[in-house]
């Protein structure tokens, strides 16, 4: 494989590690670069590692999305999705999943499911794994059962976007990865982005993610603000919310992009060659945010 350098790019995920703890930001960025490979130093490999785990929350998400996106290109090739047999394959892969990560297998394999919930031994009832196997199954039967989706097939499928144009585009010099779930043109001719849901959404957060994707819309289709219809989908409920849009709110979210790009860049001790240094990012001091982080173990041990 070439040698990989580790250049600066921008994401909401990223911006959101940086806001949550500064030292997080640097160990998941900077400090675990590298350590997939098989002859990293082991420090370098363990936070590889742990900046895999997701928790169980994300990992139904994920769940969700992926199959979403399978049904997807079923449809797009003209077939029917056989509901019920579907969703129980999805459970069943789940299981083999689950069994993985508690089996640790990830420790060798970091790219098999870690769960968070495994790695730091959270002590947790069958039923709240239960509960979290009903959740998927619940948004992905109300995601077939959706009016938005019979809008989906009764459009041209060439014209869906279910692997995305492309992910990552130039923000004023910066690669930004930003891109919708879900695309495609309606029958007003109008571009429909949508963002699946599968738990309880924060709207400012939601907000600025539907934003982005206005400005995916505008940077790499060309497609004005006032063409674009951003919806948040919350399949748990199920609900489908559009967010009203225009130039003004796609400037304002340009304006959060720069501030937050030039507040990772400050912390930088070489921005042009996105050289950082461990020492430069502090720790915070909020342990309800340490509890819930990947790095615990290295950054925090006596919270283990
Ligand atoms: S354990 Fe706490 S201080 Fe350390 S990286 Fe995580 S959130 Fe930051």
């Amino acid at each position: 494989m070439a040698d990989l350098s580790n250049e600066f790019s921008w994401s909401r995920s990223r911006d959101a590690t940086f806001q949550d703890c500064r030292r997080k930001y640097y160990l998941h960025y900077y400090g675990a670069w590298g350590g997939w490979a098989a002859d990293a130093a082991a420090d370098v490999r363990l936070l590889y590692i742990l900046k895999q785990l997701a928790s169980r929350q994300m990992w139904a998400g994920r769940v969700v999305h992926d199959a979403i996106e399978m049904a997807l290109h079923v449809y797009q090739q003209g077939r029917d999705v056989p509901v019920e047999p579907f969703v129980a394959d999805v459970i069943e892969r789940m299981r083999g999943e689950w069994r993985s990560s508690r089996a640790g297998r990830y420790r060798d394999s970091p790219k098999t499911l870690a769960l968070f919930e495994h790695e730091y031994a959270v002590d947790l009832k069958p039923e709240v794994w239960q509960a979290l196997s009903r959740n998927v199954s619940t948004c992905l039967r109300n995601f077939f059962r959706l009016p938005l989706l019979a809008e989906v097939r009764k459009t041209a499928p060439e014209h869906w976007s279910i692997e995305h144009w492309s992910k990552v585009f130039d923000f004023e010099g910066t690669p930004v990865w930003s891109a919708p779930d879900f695309g495609f043109w309606n029958d007003a001719g109008r571009l429909t982005l949508v963002d699946w849901k599968t738990g309880a959404s924060d709207a400012d957060a939601t907000a600025f993610q539907l934003g982005c994707y206005a400005l995916y819309a505008r940077e790499v289709l060309g497609v004005p603000a006032a063409q674009v219809v951003l919806l948040e989908v919350n399949l748990r409920e199920p609900t489908v919310t559009p967010l009203a849009w225009d130039d003004a709110r796609l400037e304002a979210i340009r304006e959060q992009l720069r501030l937050s790009i030039r507040s990772m860049r400050a912390y930088l001790a070489e921005p042009a060659a996105n050289v950082a240094r461990r020492e430069d990012f502090e720790r915070t001091e909020e342990l309800r945010i340490c509890r819930w982080c990947n790095f615990r173990r290295v950054c925090r041990p006596e919270l283990v």
